[in-house]
């Protein structure tokens, strides 16, 4: 992942989150310039207004200056879908994949167990992600309802441009894979991350994926039965006595703009990758 220095951009976060009887629905944000906040505000209220799982009985939406225009840029991860039989197939495949990160067999059993039945106490889903020691597998949030938020990352336009066109190639071009790739390219751009897991939590979308400085973005297209309501997100953590409310720090607030897009390739069955990623072990 390339991070290059610092660059002067004046900024707005725009952020959306919106809720019906008081549990969350849907939240969506943006890194815009000041003359495309009064539209892109609209964008985010219809969205709200649109959502699959039902119509939001409180929508909130907030805009913040960025106030020291200190915008880092980078590119994203590659993406690559890894086409498995079921999501019994797709855990088996995600569980290779962390390992093959370096993430522990232990924490990887857990990682999935956690998401199965519900990462929140209630055994519902998470506001945000878990953070878990990639060795032990020991959770780490703070506060293990909302999890960390990622937060303050988009794309240019151009690198948006880019990336529309090479996912619709793949009939791949809709806002859960481009707004999941920009999260995951900030996650793997967080120092002391190793790998990400996530599954969605809308009961209409079954694929996810694993990301990794050592693979890229690794979608899977069938992590969870169709009609599942539990998704989340797990990030794992390196065990290098690293500040953790500095790494929430980074993950909330640090702003990061993606002006370049990775190599976006096709499905490849998982029989296939398993033998490769078996010959290259
Ligand atoms: P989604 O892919 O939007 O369905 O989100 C799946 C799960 O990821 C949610 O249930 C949350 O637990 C988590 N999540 C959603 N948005 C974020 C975010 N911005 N940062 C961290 N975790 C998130």
């Amino acid at each position: 992942m390339l991070i290059s220095a610092p660059m002067k951009t004046p900024l707005y976060s725009i952020r959306m989150h919106s809720s019906c009887r008081g549990s969350h629905l849907s939240g969506a944000e943006r890194l815009v310039p000041q003359a495309e906040l009064e539209a892109v505000a609209g964008q985010l209220l219809r969205r709200a207004l649109e959502h699959s799982r039902g119509c939001a009985d409180s929508i909130r939406l907030s805009v913040d200056a960025i106030a020291e225009p200190l915008v880092r840029s980078a590119t994203l991860p590659d993406l690559a879908t890894i086409r498995v039989t079921d999501y019994r197939q797709g855990r088996e495949a995600a569980a290779v994949l962390l390992q093959h990160s370096g993430v522990s067999p232990r924490a990887v059993e857990i990682a999935l167990a956690t998401l199965a039945a519900g990462a929140a106490p209630d055994g519902g889903s998470m506001r945000g992600a878990m953070l878990l020691d990639a060795e032990s597998g020991v959770r780490l949030e703070a506060d293990p309802f909302r999890g960390v938020r990622v937060s303050r990352m988009d794309l240019s336009p151009e690198a948006a441009l880019r990336l529309q066109q090479q996912l619709q190639r793949l009939g791949l071009n809709n806002p859960h894979v481009r707004e999941a790739l920009v999260l995951a390219g900030k996650v793997l751009a967080t120092p002391g991350i190793l790998a990400e897991l996530c599954w969605s939590d809308d009961p209409d979308y079954t694929a996810g994926y694993v990301a990794s400085a050592a693979l890229g973005y690794r979608r899977l297209t069938q992590l969870k039965p169709l009609g599942e309501e539990r998704g989340g997100r797990v990030f794992f953590i390196r065990d290098e006595g690293f500040d953790l409310t500095r790494l929430q720090r980074e993950l909330e607030q640090a702003v990061l703009l993606f002006t370049d897009i990775g190599t976006i390739a096709g499905e490849t069955p998982w029989e296939e990758l398993r033998a490769t990623l078996a010959a290259g072990a």
